[in-house]
Parts: structure tokens; C-alpha cells; sequence
């Protein structure tokens, strides 16, 4: 039914520096993601339209942002107007700093004393959980003739990361008097967020107070992911720390404003072929005709971050209808039963998630069928896929696989 234009060869520069329709950007690919910037602009406005004026949003785009490409989407949201960005590595604020990030950027994760002079001369700042990293940045701070700006993260009850309460009030007091450093931000992390029943967040909540209030001339506080930040507007403080959210994508029990999905998987059927009654298809031959089928070969597969478990269970929109995947997900290919849609053939668009005519698939509702979140389809979501970042269909940035 498409016309497929010929194969891109390598040495051609793809369109990434001028606007070229997605219909072009995508036509010779087996398999891509676009990435819608307008609805990403869009969630920003809803998330900030359900906190009080004042609150920062701290986009979370740790994760490659969460699959969608840390490098088109972190540019977008600081244009949109995000303050804060926080990854989880030292690695991952790098990659945002040459992306062109210039907003403060927080690493949230362990960060080693060998990471202090990238931290410093790129101004990224540290969550500090040993007085040994903040001497390290201290020393380059003083070397460097910067300042530091350190973050200290308070385990108030999900025992992950974080500094005991009672240590995390000494540490700060330490650091505060070594040269160089400004402890700023004060955080915790929340075990029961999106859970049906979130009241450990009180006592969470009360653990966090008392050390804040100990340690009252720390300036920002932040304790709030997506769930927390929508559902417990007293855990707000001075930034809230969203990620699915701005994806377009609300946390379990998590009532929130209208979003808007940013991140679509699609791909170009490769192959139909017919299966007579009683034969088998993909490793296993786990699914067997029951009448003369028609099944279309779909690219991508585990390798690229689609569930094997979908096997036998997912679903995926060809036509504008939803066809069930058949047979195992091998490392790059699957197959769907489209026997009930006349006219299919080779370079067809399938979506895996998103939206075609009427229909959609929603990142929960593949999370849901391969028994797990939504946070886990989306940044699974491997490299070898590009993504294809869109306003309104005209292409403003393709990041190759
Ligand atoms: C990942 C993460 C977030 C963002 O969580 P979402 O549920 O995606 O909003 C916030 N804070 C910390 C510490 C995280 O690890």
C-alpha cells in the first residue's frame, strides 16, 4: 500500500539539521521511534498547571530520557521552559551538557571521587554520599577557581541510596565547611509513590522534616517523582522530580491533568506470507494456524527492547486494527496474525505503540500484557532504533541507531 522510496546509503547525511515531513524521515527504516516534541512541550505545561506557581519541574531524563533520547528530548525541555535536569550518572550529565544543556544539571546517582574535576569544570552537580567525594570536589573547586554545588540525599525509608538521617546531618555539616562547596539541595526519595495505599510518604515525610529542619539553611528541597509530586502536593518543597510524566504517561494510582503520549514505536512490515491450518510459526512453533492465515513479519524484536513476553499476547495496529502477535519475539523480528485484514502487504506501517486511525496503544497497556510498567517498556527502548523528533509531523532532529 506505501511507496517506498529507496534505501538511504551510508555516506547520505540524514536530514537532521533542517525540517524535512516525517513521511520522508521515516520511509526507508525497518523500524523507528518518533518522538513528539509538541506533546512533550504540551506535558510540560500540564504538569506545571497542576503544581503552585514556584515549585520547579526538575525533568528527569536519566535513562536516555526514559528511551525517547536523552539528546532531542533534554533541548526540548529546557526550550519549554524546564529549570532543573537530573540524570542517574556522571556519563548521562555529560551527554546532556554536549547536547547543549545549560540549566543546572543533578546527578542523582553514586558519583566516585575520579568524577569530581568533569563534575566541576562542566558544572554539573553532585549528590555527594561520602566526605571523601566532597573533599575530591572541593580540592577542584578550589583548583578550577569554581564553586561546587552539592545535593545530599537522606534515606528516609526505601533503604536504596542515601545517607542514614542522623549521618546525613553530620556529613552536611562537614561539607559545608570545606572551601569551594555550597551544599544547595536537600532530597529523598519516596518507597510507596504510586502504590494504591501511599501512606508511608507520611512517615517518609516526617523523617525528611526533622533533618531539614536541623539542617534549615540547606536553600532547595526536593522529595517528589511523578506520583508523589501529583498526588501529595505537601511533598512539593522546591522542585518535583518528574520523568513518566512528562512522557505523557501517569503512574498507577495516580490521577493527574490530561497528557499527551510523546514516544511512538512503529515499523514497516517486511514480509507476508500465508500459513496453511496446522502449521507453526517462530522458534517453538508455540502458535499453529486454525485456518488458512495470513501472517506479516514485523522488525523489531527483543533486542530492541520488545518484550518477549508478548509472545502469544501483544497486539500491534496495521490498518488501523489491532492484530495479535503470534509465536515467540525473537532478537529482531515477530510475527502478527492479520489474517483478518484484507490487503496487507510488504512496507505497511505497523505501530507497536502509539496511534494509527482511531486506535492506540498505550505504553501501560503493553507494560500490562508483558507483566510489568510502563517505566520498564519505555527504557528498554534500544539504541539500534532511531528516534525521530517531530513537531507537528516536520522533523527537527533524528538521532541514527
Ligand atoms: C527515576 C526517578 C525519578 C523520576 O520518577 P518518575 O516516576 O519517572 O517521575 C525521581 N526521583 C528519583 C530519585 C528517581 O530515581
Amino acid at each position: 500500500m506505501t511507496h517506498i522510496p529507496p534505501p538511504r546509503t551510508h555516506d547520505e547525511p540524514a536530514p537532521d539539521d533542517h525540517l524535512s515531513p516525517l513521511l520522508t524521515a521515516t520511509a526507508a527504516r525497518n523500524a523507528w521511534i518518533e518522538v513528539d516534541l509538541e506533546a512533550l512541550a504540551a506535558n510540560v505545561g500540564s504538569v506545571r498547571s497542576a503544581l503552585e506557581p514556584g515549585v520547579e519541574l526538575i525533568a528527569v531524563v536519566k535513562a536516555n530520557a526514559y528511551g525517547a533520547g536523552a539528546p532531542a528530548v533534554a533541548p526540548a525541555l529546557e526550550a519549554a521552559g524546564i529549570e532543573r535536569f537530573a540524570v542517574v550518572w556522571v556519563s548521562e550529565a555529560m551527554a546532556l551538557r554536549r547536547a547543549g544543556v545549560t540549566r543546572p544539571v543533578l546527578v542523582l546517582g553514586h558519583a566516585f571521587a575520579g568524577d569530581a574535576a568533569v563534575a566541576v569544570s562542566n558544572d554539573i552537580t553532585l549528590t555527594v554520599d561520602s566526605l571523601d567525594l566532597g573533599r575530591a570536589l572541593s580540592a577542584e573547586a578550589v583548583a578550577q577557581g569554581r564553586t561546587a554545588r552539592v545535593h545530599l540525599h537522606v534515606d528516609s525509608g526505601l533503604h536504596r541510596e542515601g545517607i542514614a538521617p542522623a549521618a546525613a546531618i553530620d556529613l552536611a555539616r562537614q561539607l559545608r565547611d570545606l572551601p569551594g562547596i555550597v551544599v544547595e539541595g536537600l532530597s529523598t526519595h519516596m518507597a510507596n509513590a504510586d502504590e494504591p495505599d501511599d501512606s508511608f510518604t507520611d512517615a517518609q515525610r516526617a523523617v525528611f522534616l526533622d533533618v531539614a529542619r536541623e539542617l534549615n539553611w540547606i536553600p532547595y528541597r526536593h522529595t517528589a517523582n511523578s506520583a508523589t509530586a501529583l498526588r501529595r502536593s505537601e511533598m512539593r518543597f522546591d522542585g518535583v522530580r518528574v520523568g513518566l510524566a512528562l512522557l505523557g504517561v501517569l503512574p498507577p494510582n495516580t490521577p493527574g491533568p490530561p497528557l499527551r503520549p510523546v514516544v511512538a514505536l512503529k515499523a514497516h512490515i517486511a514480509r507476508v506470507t500465508n500459513v496453511a491450518p496446522g502449521e507453526g510459526v517462530s522458534y517453538g512453533l508455540t502458535w499453529r494456524a486454525d485456518r488458512p492465515s495470513r501472517v506479516a513479519l514485523v522488525p523489531v524484536g527483543y533486542a530492541d527492547g520488545w518484550p518477549r513476553h508478548l509472545g502469544n499476547a501483544g497486539e500491534v495496529l496495521i490498518g488501523g486494527q489491532r492484530c495479535p502477535m503470534v509465536g515467540r519475539v525473537c532478537m529482531d523480528q515477530f510475527l502478527v496474525d492479520i489474517t483478518n485484514i484484507p490487503g496487507v502487504s510488504e512496507g505497511d506501517e505497523a505501530v507497536l505503540l502509539g496511534a494509527q486511525g482511531d486506535a492506540r496503544i498505550t505504553a501501560d497497556e503493553v507494560a500490562e500484557r508483558a507483566g510489568t510498567i510502563a517505566w520498564d517498556i519505555l527504557a528498554s527502548l534500544q539504541a539500534r532504533l532511531p528516534r525521530i523528533a517531530h513537531r507537528a509531523g516536520n522533523v527537527e532532529r533524528i538521532i541514527e541507531g
